[in-house]
């Protein structure tokens, strides 16, 4: 097998160290999506990967005109910030903040300014209610709430001239000095209605709020040298040609923008891959690693717009790639920073071997005391397996548009993250070993597959769906009894447990599919094939199994209380109406909520707004509803795949308020179907 035949080598050669130095040059760079910091921070990485042997770089550049449309996105502006400061004019004259000393104190998007104002204090100021009591006309509004909604609200709408930020009340409690990293996304139609922004600290803002309200008339003078135009984004490209699987691919992601320093998010994902790259390619060098039989690409981008518009320029990678990773978020020295390193696994609308393969060589890198860097920390591996998160480019490779598996690796909570304070001192060298390590099995698992490989893997995605279809019938088992013994009621009892029914019968599905794509990586092997397929039949009888048993569950908690168990679900009235429903999407690419929000009505925008804000997972369950609008399933079978996944945040008034918005912003077409 390729693990047990490279894995010494690897090891010797991979270097957390050599890692942490490409994460101390990367953060030199001030690197907001299309702005000539990100442009030089690009060709920096170029310059060294270029540098290594038997690899091919390229960078593609895509428009930054605000107004470009790909899928469901908009381009960004280019935007350069030169510099800014904040002044204290009276009552007393004070320095408040410098760009010198902090780039993200001028938020992301920044207009040019030099203007004294007074100022003003808006709690949230992101929505209408908080314009009834103050006029901001000519005024600077100091805020908590977020930098793109109380630009449009105060500058764009009111007049209001610029607007400062500091952190709401849990992240100032917590990091006082902590300045915020923001961004105001206009597009090209917004581009002049741009005010100026600063972000401040918790502390300097708390500060400033309190003299608002205690004297008479607080001036500040802003000074901003900054300017949005019509620029370009790019993207890098660098590829380890395969030998023998000439039209299939492995794919690296990872985001190279964000403000200065961005140690954590993203120069460690950044500096990874290039660090990856030098391996495989040394390795080659010395003759020590075969070449590749599939393609290896890595890709540095700026997150989300660049990711869009680079598959959007390559559809035959849809194709081609069996699978990719990004890498957002690895390198943090869990003794400082807290959280753990989480592995997102891809949603249930896409499910992959490489989730399982990821998971299991994490696992070897945790118990692999090689993986120690002499220079880094001695902790245990803190790592985690979660469920789909939106938050980054693998989103965009998940979307049915594209297609591609794509789990990914982030570390959470990041106490740092988007701020000045995520700087080099929190990256240690042997988290980027250990996460390099396992990127770096997962990968070239999948370069070099032989049929023991994929034997391996295959029994391996087996194992552990066993597990995973176990405990979702555990997960019930426990819901039911919690339900009996608090409100012995038979009709909720029995509900779910139909309900039950059906997540097995969904997870069921997830964990086939996932194992069934194990035979893309040896399309030839009919033995192999055959193995699979006894595997797969194993599984259908395991879910007849498990159902069994939660019918005997449900027998003896109904008898318990003395209840006639139920026959069957009786289903609620939207959802009798949700099965005669097929929505098809019309757009492809993933939705994009800033965007859609420019177009929804005033009370679904609130409804989205503070579903977003309080809802764990809403995005995702959105994302995921219309993954799954493909014309043939009804609306209430993704129902029951979202329950599965997500539990009580996806239910049927949330998924039929969505798709009717969706309908009405003429985004989907709806089929009634008769059957029931
Ligand atoms: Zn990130």
């Amino acid at each position: 097998m390729f693990h047990t035949k490279f894995r010494e080598i690897i090891i010797e050669e991979l270097s957390g160290t050599i890692a942490k130095d490409y994460v101390s040059e990367i953060i030199r760079f001030h690197r907001i999506q299309a702005s000539p910091g990100f442009h030089d921070a690009i060709y920096y990485v170029k310059e060294v990967v270029d540098r290594y042997p038997g690899i091919r770089t390229e960078v593609e550049v895509y428009p930054a005109d605000g107004k470009t449309r790909t899928w469901q996105w908009t381009a960004p502006l280019g935007w350069r910030v030169a510099d800014g400061e904040l002044h204290l004019v009276s009552p007393k004259q004070e320095l408040l903040a410098r760009f010198a000393e902090n780039p993200v104190t001028v938020v992301a998007h920044s207009q040019s300014a030099d203007i004294v104002a007074p100022l003003v204090y808006l709690e949230d100021g992101s929505s209408e209610k908080d314009y009834r009591r103050i006029d901001v006309r000519g005024k600077i509004v100091l805020t908590s709430g977020r930098a793109q909604e109380v630009q449009q609200e105060a500058v764009y709408k009111r007049g209001a001239l610029g607007t400062i930020h500091f952190p709401p009340l849990e992240r100032r409690t917590k990091q006082p000095n902590l300045i915020p990293y923001l961004g105001i996304w206009p597009n090209a139609e917004e581009k002049d209605k741009v005010g100026f922004a600063f972000a401040i600290s918790g502390q300097l803002g708390s500060r400033l709020r309190r003299l608002v309200e205690t004297e008479p008339e607080v001036l500040v003078h802003a000074k901003v040298d900054a300017e949005l135009y019509t620029g370009e984004q790019r993207v890098l490209t660098a590829v380890i040609e395969g030998t023998e699987f000439l039209r299939e691919e492995i794919v690296l992601i990872a985001h190279l923008c964000h403000p200065r320093p961005g140690a954590n998010d993203n120069a460690s994902g950044s500096a990874l891959l290039m660090e990856l790259a030098r391996v495989i390619t040394t390795l080659i060098k010395q003759g020590k690693l075969p070449a590749p039989l599939r393609t290896i690409r890595f890709l540095w981008v700026p997150e989300f717009f660049g990711t869009i518009a680079y598959l959007h320029a390559h559809p035959e990678l849809a194709h081609r790639t069996i699978s990719a990773i990004n890498c957002d978020m690895v390198g943090a020295n869990t003794a400082i920073v807290g959280g753990s390193l989480n592995l997102h696994r891809t949603p249930d609308s896409l499910p992959s071997f490489v989730n399982d393969l990821l998971e299991y060589h994490l696992d070897d890198a945790a118990k692999e005391p090689q993986l120690i860097s002499p220079d880094g920390s001695h902790q245990p591996f803190h790592y985690e397996i979660k469920k789909f998160d939106w938050r980054s480019d693998h989103t965009i490779f998940i979307d049915p548009t594209f297609g591609v598996p794509c789990p990914m690796l982030n570390h959470w909570p990041d106490a740092f993250y988007h701020s000045n304070l995520d700087t080099l001192d929190k990256i240690d060298t042997t988290q980027l070993n250990r996460v390099g390590y396992a990127v770096l099995m997962t990968i070239l698992t999948q370069a070099y597959a032989e049929s023991d490989d994929a034997m391996f893997l295959a029994s391996q995605v087996h194992a552990n769906a066993h597990t995973r279809i176990t405990q979702t019938t555990q997960r019930y088992v426990h819901e039911a009894i919690e339900i009996i013994a608090q409100t012995d009621q038979g009709a909720l009892l029995a509900r779910t447990l139909r309900k039950a029914m059906e997540s097995i019968r969904q997870v069921t599905r997830r964990e086939s599919v996932a194992l069934q794509s194990v035979k893309v990586l040896c399309p030839h092997d009919s033995e192999l094939h055959n193995f699979i397929d006894t595997l797969l039949e194993d599984l259908a009888q395991e879910r007849q199994e498990e159902v069994r048993k939660l019918r005997q569950v449900e027998d003896l908690l109904s008898r318990s209380i003395g209840y006639a168990p139920l026959k069957r679900l009786v289903l609620r009235k939207k959802e009798r109406e949700a099965k005669n429903l097929c929505p098809r999407r019309k757009f492809q690419g993933p939705l994009y909520f800033s965007e859609l929000l420019r177009h929804t009505n005033p009370e679904d925008t609130e409804w989205l707004r503070s579903q977003q804000k309080n809802q764990p997972f809403f995005v995702e369950v959105l994302l995921e509803l219309s993954n799954f609008m493909d014309g043939h399933r009804p609306l209430y079978e993704i129902l029951t795949v979202l329950e599965a996944q997500f539990g009580e945040v996806a239910n049927i008034d949330t998924v039929t308020r969505f798709t009717k918005l969706l309908k009405e912003l003429d985004l989907i077409e709806i089929e009634k179907v008769k059957s029931a």
